[in-house]
């Protein structure tokens, strides 16, 4: 787990200073630095190209952006933070006096040191975004120069990431996104774009059950042109996950499915119940990322979020102060486990079928019972010390997680081909992960075989 601190650290210190936005260079350089780490294709979608509703923007870059006073001074220079730019704004030349500029200023009162994160994607305009303490100094009797060296190309093109890792069995896929279009803002969403590339990097290393399709895209847009240009794909995504919001000081958060109680809604709930871990639950809501494009009426994809410090939620969400003082690599890769269990419990979640549907199997003669009667449910074993072997207490107090022979027992007694092991779990009180091991074992004494569903 060091090392994946070490590599978040250097990933987040990496992409964090880079502008990006919807479109642009800023994008491409992003994803060629975490392409670097775990490798993906990057695509392009021309602008024009119509998605739906939708038409890809013209690309916007930038060089360069700055406020100078009548002496030539730089007050307010885009190289020093690129959020002082209102992102997407259109080129600028002038002179302007106070009250001309004004209107072109964001600023945050009630945080009068921090600047807010603004943009004008599809209005053509421009601003900067300054402290309120600064706007307050600013000369009202002053001329000032505005310079913004940006571009908007109508021949360039929408940028964004895809691997899609291969399941060995299942023909279930399951959706793993983030979005890349924040300039310099850290837990929203630097963290999240670090997290989707340590989590791609990590399942490409382990034989999966099922398929994952990673995609990193710019929010909205690029979700709304990926789910056009991959209509037919996305439309048998059985659920997954928008990464963003991973690694703040604040607590754990879940933002539930569209649906409220579907599989990814129980995995994660079930993990952060082993885990015995507070989190803030959040009900599924139409605003938020990109789950309302993927949950959209055609798709009905149930994608939920992990946060740490949700956005929208904490003081310092689309501000300057959300910056790597606010987050750490050791929060992000804590939130990155709770992924893995969570995905870890999706790839255990297996449908047992008896083969020895009539009665119980004689479990002696293949040597998986205690060969000495009467010790049964006499064990006091600390189960603490190993969270696949947690106890639980179920309706009634009554305690059954644990045994293994309890456990064989669940498992028998529920094959019956149509009920799923985190269903077994919620039943039970075991583990899925106990119940797999379990499985796997009865599966080698050919008393069940594993349905795939
Ligand atoms: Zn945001």
């Amino acid at each position: 787990m060091t090392e994946m601190v070490d590599d978040a650290e250097t990933l987040i210190k990496r992409i964090f200073p880079i502008c990006r936005s919807i479109t642009g260079d800023g994008v491409r350089q992003t994803l060629s630095a975490l392409k670097e780490f775990s490798d993906f294709e990057i695509k392009e979608i021309p602008s024009g190209t119509k998605c739906y509703d939708w038409v890809v923007p013209s690309e916007w870059n930038i060089k360069d952006a700055y406020i100078e006073d009548s002496s030539g001074k730089r007050i307010i220079d885009f190289k020093n933070n690129n959020l002082h730019i209102v992102n997407y704004s259109i080129p600028q030349d002038k002179i302007l006096s106070f009250q001309e500029l004004e209107e072109h200023l964001h600023t945050l009162p009630q945080m009068p040191n921090a600047f807010p994160y603004r943009t004008t994607y599809y209005k053509k305009n421009w601003g900067f975004c300054i402290s309120h303490n600064q706007f307050k100094k600013l000369d009202r009797n002053e001329k000032y120069h505005i310079k913004i060296d940006s571009s908007l190309n109508p021949k360039g093109s929408l940028t964004y990431g895809e691997y899609v890792i291969k399941g060995d069995s299942s023909d279930k896929e399951f959706l793993i996104s983030t979005y890349c279009c924040h300039p310099s803002l850290a837990n929203d969403n630097v963290s999240g774009q670090v997290l989707w590339t340590l989590l791609l990097q990590e399942l490409k290393s382990r034989k999966m059950y099922h398929s994952y399709r990673f995609i990193i895209i710019p929010e909205t847009i690029g979700a709304i042109a990926y789910l056009n240009k991959n209509e037919k794909a996305m439309k048998g995504v059985s659920g997954g996950f928008v990464i963003t919001s991973v690694a703040g000081k604040g607590n754990f958060g879940y933002k539930r499915t569209y649906l409220g109680n579907h599989l990814i809604d129980r995995v994660v709930e079930k993990t952060f119940k082993e885990l015995n871990l507070d989190y803030i639950e959040y009900p599924f809501d139409a605003n938020g990322s990109d789950e309302r494009q993927f949950s959209s009426p055609n798709f009905r994809i149930p994608v939920g979020t992990i946060c740490k410090d949700k956005y929208c939620e904490y003081d310092y969400y689309h501000t300057s102060f959300d910056n790597l003082e606010f987050i750490s690599a050791s929060n992000l890769v804590e939130t990155l486990k709770l992924y893995l269990m969570s995905i870890e419990k999706l790839e255990m979640n297996v449908i047992p079928k008896s083969l020895n549907p009539c009665c119980e199997p004689m479990l002696s003669k293949r040597s998986i019972y205690p060969t000495i009667g009467g010790q049964i449910r006499q064990r006091a074993v600390d189960f603490n010390k190993n969270h696949k072997e947690r106890r639980y207490e179920v309706s009634g107090g009554r305690s059954i997680g644990g045994n293994e022979l309890d456990a064989m027992r669940w498992v028998m007694f529920h094959s019956d081909g149509e009920t799923s092991l985190m269903e077994i779990a919620e039943k039970t009180g075991f583990s899925v992960e106990q119940l797999y091991e379990t499985t796997k074992k009865l599966e080698k004494h050919k008393l069940i075989k594993i349905q795939k569903k």
